[in-house]
């Protein structure tokens, strides 16, 4: 048995691969303010991930890029933010920050991400009370973006919360290329494309996204004029060269992922899934966070978190609880989210990160198999 698997274990791109990025910060002098180590991170990401097609912009969190995102698209004199339950507290958080109210409603099943016939269900019902429509990419899974795609084209903008799905590609490559929504990106230490704190958000709608890097200095115009509600979100240089750094090696990094995440899925289909436990049905392929997984219905995630941690093994249950059972988002309107629930209950983050071991896997999927 292995002493202790984590959860995670961060694994930032070593100081070497960047030292003379941080070398020419001492040159220049420049340290933030959109500077030419940001420029070409951004340069690099654009042509390498968004074929050119479209805009990017820095952002110092994701947190800041939704809350841009949702302020620069929203509809005027509307109120509302529709939004999944099941998300990280950052997406209904942004729209409040954007003052907006969320509303909640249910996730499919199988995918875990927002139910698009509740979607358009609420849209009939709400009408012009719908600012925004911020559905999420469920832990790095790609969602197919046809929906969206026309209500964009109906004049109801859409934000996606892609926190996850940096490296995720889908049908055309990256997923979220050619969305004339926002697309809004983590680079969280947690995330699969970690630099410390930051983010990015892609659009291809290119005077979009150049609102947004707007209203995140500050709102100013030309002539340092505030115009808009803005905020600062500018990413640092030194961050950014993290980032350059971190580009060279991503789509290793996304391989170990990936095998990890098939060691899980291998080993998880013979008894596990026969017994009630549940996978997320996924589409494209994802640089993976981690590893979610549903435990039957009959036991209680908690209790599981506990009986892997007394066997070494350190698991999490994001995102549980879901926003509607959070204090803070308690009032907010909402459907029938008794899926969103079930599934608050039910769902284990199982640790995946860079240098687990085949072993490892092993190890978490027979402790899981002794589940009584
Ligand atoms: C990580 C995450 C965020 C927040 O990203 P930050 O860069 O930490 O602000 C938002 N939404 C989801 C779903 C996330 O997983």
């Amino acid at each position: 048995m292995p002493n202790f698997i984590p959860f995670l274990r961060p694994n930032l791109v070593n100081v070497e691969k960047y030292i003379n990025l941080l070398q020419e910060i001492d040159q220049t002098n420049i340290y933030s303010n959109y500077g030419p180590i940001n420029t070409k991170f951004e340069q690099v990401i654009l042509s390498d991930y968004f074929h050119n097609r479209g805009s990017v912009t820095t952002v110092n969190n994701a947190t800041s890029g939704l809350i841009l995102a949702i302020s620069e698209s929203k509809r005027k004199n509307a109120r509302y933010a529709i939004m999944p339950s099941f998300t990280f507290a950052a997406t209904p958080l942004a729209a409040i920050w954007s003052g907006l109210t969320p509303y909640f409603l249910e996730v499919s099943p199988g995918s875990w991400s927002l139910d698009e016939k509740l979607v358009e269900n609420a849209l009939q019902e709400l009408g012009d009370e719908v600012a925004v429509v911020v559905p999420y990419a469920t832990f790095g899974s790609a969602i197919d973006l046809t929906y969206y795609n026309s209500l964009q084209e109906r004049g109801i903008p859409v934000v996606v919360d892609a926190a996850a799905s940096f490296g995720t590609n889908h049908i055309n490559g990256q997923f979220g290329i050619d969305f004339s929504g926002s697309i809004v990106f983590s680079f969280h230490a947690t995330k699969a494309f970690p630099v410390g704190e930051g983010g990015l958000v892609y659009s291809s709608n290119t005077e979009l996204v150049r609102k947004i890097r707007m209203a995140g200095n500050f709102g100013f115009d030309e002539n340092r004029s505030s115009i808009s509600l803005g905020l600062n979100s500018k990413m640092t240089e030194y961050t950014a060269a993290i980032g350059i750094a971190t580009l060279e090696h991503f789509s290793e990094k996304v391989k170990i992922r990936q095998e990890i995440y098939k060691w899980y899925k291998q080993l998880a289909e013979g008894k596990l899934l026969s017994k009630g436990w549940g996978l997320q049905e996924t589409q494209g392929s994802i640089a993976h966070q981690f590893m979610p997984m549903l435990c039957p219905k009959e036991l209680r995630n908690n209790d599981i978190v506990q009986y892997l941690l007394e066997k070494g093994i350190q698991a999490r249950t994001y995102f549980s609880p879901a926003c509607h059972q959070q204090e803070l988002f308690i009032s907010c309107p909402k459907g029938d989210l008794s899926f969103s629930e079930d599934i608050a209950s039910r769902i284990i983050s199982l640790p995946l990160w860079e240098g687990m071991k085949y072993s490892d896997v092993e190890y978490i999927i027979e402790s899981l198999n002794k589940v009584e």
